[in-house]
C-alpha cells in the first residue's frame, strides 16, 4: 500500500521508505527544486533591479535635487552610511586590493556598470546602490585628492526606498542590523 503522495517536482509517487512528511521522491528532485527556487528568486530580483529607475523615478529626482542643494561647493560625490550599531558602513563598498591581474577591484553601479570609484558621483548624478531599503546618513566627498569625506558639511539623513544585491559586503547578515527594514 502506498500513501498516494506525489513528488512536488516530478509528480511521481513518493516511496514508502521516505519520511511521512517528505515532499520529494528523491535527493535529485529535492536539489532540482531548490535550484529552481534559487533561479526564480534571482530572476525576480533582477527584474526588480531593472525596474528601479522607473519605479523610483520621482524619489530619484527629489533626492538628486536635495543632494545638489546640500552639496558643499567642493563636493565631487557622496556616500551613504548604514548604521551598524557601533559605526557606519559606508556605501559604495569597494573590495580592497587588486585582482589576480593587478587591477583595482571594481563595484557595480546603479546601472550595473563597473567602476573603481569609491563614492557615488554628483555630476552626472549617480543614484545610490545600497543593500537595504532604510535610513542612511549622506556625506559629501571632497574633489581634492585623496577625496576625504566632508564630515558634517551638508550631511543629511535620507530614507533610500529600494535595495540592490551588493557583493562582498563586510557584514555576514544584513538582517541582524538594527535598522528598520522597508517594504520593497
Ligand atoms: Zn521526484
Amino acid at each position: 500500500m502506498n500513501r498516494g503522495i506525489l513528488c512536488k517536482k516530478c509528480q511521481q509517487e513518493i516511496g514508502e521508505d521516505k519520511r511521512a512528511d517528505a515532499l520529494y521522491c528523491s535527493r535529485e528532485c529535492r536539489l532540482a527544486a531548490r535550484m529552481q527556487e534559487v533561479r526564480r528568486r534571482n530572476s525576480q530580483r533582477l527584474k526588480y533591479e531593472r525596474e528601479l529607475a522607473q519605479q523610483f523615478a520621482a524619489w530619484l529626482e527629489s533626492f538628486e535635487r536635495k543632494l545638489r542643494k546640500q552639496a558643499p561647493e567642493n563636493a565631487i560625490g557622496y556616500r551613504a552610511g548604514l548604521w551598524s550599531g557601533h559605526g557606519y558602513l559606508w556605501f559604495p563598498v569597494l573590495p580592497a586590493g587588486t585582482d589576480a591581474r593587478g587591477k583595482l577591484r571594481t563595484r557595480l553601479d546603479f546601472n550595473r556598470r563597473r567602476t573603481t570609484d569609491d563614492y557615488f558621483h554628483l555630476h552626472p548624478f549617480e543614484p545610490p546602490a545600497v543593500p537595504l531599503a532604510t535610513l542612511y546618513q549622506i556625506r559629501f566627498i571632497s574633489n581634492v585628492y585623496p577625496y576625504p569625506d566632508l564630515e558634517d558639511a551638508g550631511s543629511f539623513e535620507e530614507l533610500i526606498p529600494y535595495e540592490m544585491k551588493i557583493r562582498g559586503l563586510p557584514i555576514e547578515n544584513l538582517a541582524s542590523l538594527p535598522v528598520r527594514k522597508q517594504r520593497k
